[in-house]
């Protein structure tokens, strides 16, 4: 099963629940905005945490922030906010608003771009709800019930390109996920449980994949599997691998587990790495004929 490194576990559940709690002259933050570089695994444990503590959570997505056409995500976020309080009171379990990648939809290209009327919108919504979380009214219509408390959770990349007043300390709590080699070494034994990888060979591959993040580490594994699928389409022949791979009772076929050996991990590895390289490279190209 999926491992949670105990110190994203902790940050997020303590940082969920005391927004439930009253607690006596507290000014608890109600945005949590985890950041880190790419493919580490923010959105993913997030995830994995909300199922653990059995809460509710309500989603928006980058895109919804960033693009006016897609209705005014300004009212949109106040809108998933009451679902989600909504969502919580009919349930009577905790909940939680959340935002992926907060930077690519609200953030700055660079520092001497001006932001967006819609990026202005959105970051004072948030800035508005975060100071006042008890009171988020949709516009043209007020509700004089308070609005249960929902806390945010962001994700992102680079919260230096976000607007500052946004970040501050009152409204948000800052988390800089970036795993040790211990929790790498769980996360990546937990992604090759089932296969059997024995933890000697876990930690010879994190260690010999050291620059990678952890989404390399899932992709591997898929990588493994396709051989395996690609080798069964050439014995069988494409053009009876339809009928091969279901049954006349709808059951897939058995499927032989793929090579997990230390070595064979390495190869394809190591495959993986120059495709990134070519990628890197053919970037570089295009930058210098542009
Ligand atoms: P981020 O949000 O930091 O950019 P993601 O949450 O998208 O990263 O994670 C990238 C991928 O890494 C996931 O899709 C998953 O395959 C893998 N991954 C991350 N954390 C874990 C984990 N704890 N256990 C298993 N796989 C994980």
């Amino acid at each position: 099963s999926y491992y949670i490194p105990p110190k994203f576990l902790d940050r997020l559940s303590v940082h969920i629940t005391k927004n439930f709690l009253a607690l006596p002259n507290v000014k608890v933050p109600l945005i949590l905005g985890i950041h880190g570089r790419k493919g580490e695994g923010k959105t993913f444990m997030c995830e994995l945490v909300f199922k653990r503590m059995g809460l509710g959570a309500v989603y928006m997505s980058a895109g919804e922030l960033e693009s006016p056409d897609a209705g005014d995500p300004a009212r949109l976020i106040r809108l998933r906010y009451r679902e989600a309080g909504e969502w919580s009171r009919t349930h009577g379990r905790m909940a939680v608003l959340m935002i992926n990648d907060v930077d690519a939809g609200i953030g700055r290209v660079d520092a001497s771009t001006q932001y967006t009327v819609n990026t202005q919108l959105v970051n004072a919504t948030l800035m508005n709800i975060a100071d006042n979380p008890t009171n988020v009214q949709l516009p043209g219509s007020y509700d004089a019930e308070p609005t249960q408390r929902i806390p945010i959770i962001v994700t992102g990349n680079d919260f230096a390109t976000l607007y500052a007043p946004l970040i501050r300390d009152g409204r948000m709590e800052k988390f800089f996920w970036d795993p040790t080699r211990d929790d790498r070494l769980g996360i990546v034994a937990g992604i090759f449980e089932a296969d059997g990888v024995p933890r000697s060979d876990v930690e010879a591959l994190v260690d010999h994949f050291a620059e990678q993040a952890t989404d390399f580490f899932g992709a591997l594994r898929s990588r493994l599997y396709d051989e395996q699928v690609r080798t069964l389409i050439h014995q069988v022949g494409i053009d009876k691998i339809s009928q091969e791979v279901v049954h006349s009772d709808g059951k897939p076929t058995e499927f032989q587990k793929p090579n997990f050996s230390l070595q064979h991990l390495i190869e394809i590895g190591t495959e993986m790495v120059q495709e990134q390289e070519r990628i890197r490279e053919l970037r570089l190209v295009s930058e210098y004929n542009e």
